[in-house]
């Protein structure tokens, strides 16, 4: 079984890009990335300082906005839409989930489509539908970059995903349909997971459910790409999960917590390659956060 290394998938994406953000600054258009971090929840904190030494290590100029949790939505609006009037800014990004007196889609709606960073806006989205440039979700896009780069075959597969959510399952389902796959998405609702998993050469698990993806969900030889991200905080937590007496407990024990995708990381060795979790899909979401900025720089500054 071939593990699938994100992290050597994103510097060689982010190698890429530098040579593009020099020539970018060259002609006098520095690409710049607005972050907008509405109160202070601690997850959304490190994935905002993430992007935001993402964007320093590549040259990208960010910047970092910090409301506080008891913003309205019309004052959030009012802040994106003076983003979307600044020359020096090309990329925005709001970090999700917003507090609950906000309306989310009015805020991801009031974002320029043109500098739609995490490409979540309804134009961006019809553009993907429809196979247009534009920019596309991050961390599918990424998915499709680890596929294409570690040669494997999308067109003529079988692909099933498991997750339907508008960041991650529905627009992977679309990629990979456009990539000519034959594409299953899967739910909460359907009937017989594990039946319709095992018929997939690519198996996306997106769901959010530590460990939910077992043996007997994995076709052997299968591709099995693990989006999931769950932190698990206590040893019930862990036992629900992979049982008692888990060989992962003394990971968990290490650490005092323990992060892990939604595929069973000791079930899998029938797969012909998996993303680990954490250094699988991870790493890749930013780096495609970093190409939607540049891309919408360059279009631009022409
Ligand atoms: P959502 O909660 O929005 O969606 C989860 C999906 O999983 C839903 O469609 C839900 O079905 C489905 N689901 C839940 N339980 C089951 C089940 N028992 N059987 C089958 N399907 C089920 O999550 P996201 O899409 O936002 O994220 C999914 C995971 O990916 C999370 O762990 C998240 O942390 C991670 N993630 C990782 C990223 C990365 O960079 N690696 C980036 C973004 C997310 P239904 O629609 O019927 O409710």
């Amino acid at each position: 079984m071939k593990l699938l290394d994100g992290k050597l998938v994103r510097d060689q994406i982010l190698a890429e890009l530098k040579p593009r953000v020099d020539a970018l600054k060259n002609a006098g258009c520095a690409p710049g990335l607005a972050v907008v971090l509405v109160g202070a929840d601690p997850a959304s904190q490190i994935y905002v300082r993430n992007k935001v030494k993402a964007c320093h290590d590549l040259g990208i100029k960010s910047e970092e906005l910090t409301p506080p949790a008891s913003i309205s939505t019309d004052e959030l609006v009012a802040i994106v839409e003076t983003l979307n009037q600044r020359a020096d800014i090309h990329g925005i990004l709001v970090q999700m989930p917003l507090p609950k007196q906000i309306d989310s889609r009015r805020i991801l709606q009031a974002i320029l489509p043109s500098k739609d960073a995490d490409g979540f806006h309804p134009c961006n989205v019809g553009a993907m539908v429809g196979g247009l440039p534009g920019p596309k979700p991050c961390t599918p896009a990424g998915v499709m970059e680890l596929l294409a780069r570690n040669g494997i075959t999308v067109a003529g597969k079988k692909a099933v995903v498991v997750g339907r959510s508008d960041i991650v399952g529905k627009p992977m389902a679309m990629l990979l349909l456009h990539a000519n796959a034959t594409v299953t998405v899967c739910h909460s609702r359907t009937a017989d997971l594990a039946a319709e998993c095992r018929q997939a050469d690519i198996l996306v698990a997106a769901i959010g459910k530590a460990g939910l993806i077992r043996r007997d969900f994995i076709k052997p030889g299968a591709t099995v790409i693990d989006v999931g991200m769950n932190r698990l905080q206590s040893e019930a937590e862990l036992e629900a999960a992979f049982g008692a007496n888990s060989p992962l407990l003394e990971a968990f024990r290490k650490k005092g917590s323990l992060l892990t995708g939604d595929v069973h990381p000791l079930e899998v060795e029938h797969a012909g390659a998996f993303t680990p979790v954490p250094g699988g899909v991870g790493p890749l979401t930013i780096a495609m956060l970093m190409s939607n900025t540049v891309a919408a720089a360059e279009r631009c500054s022409r």
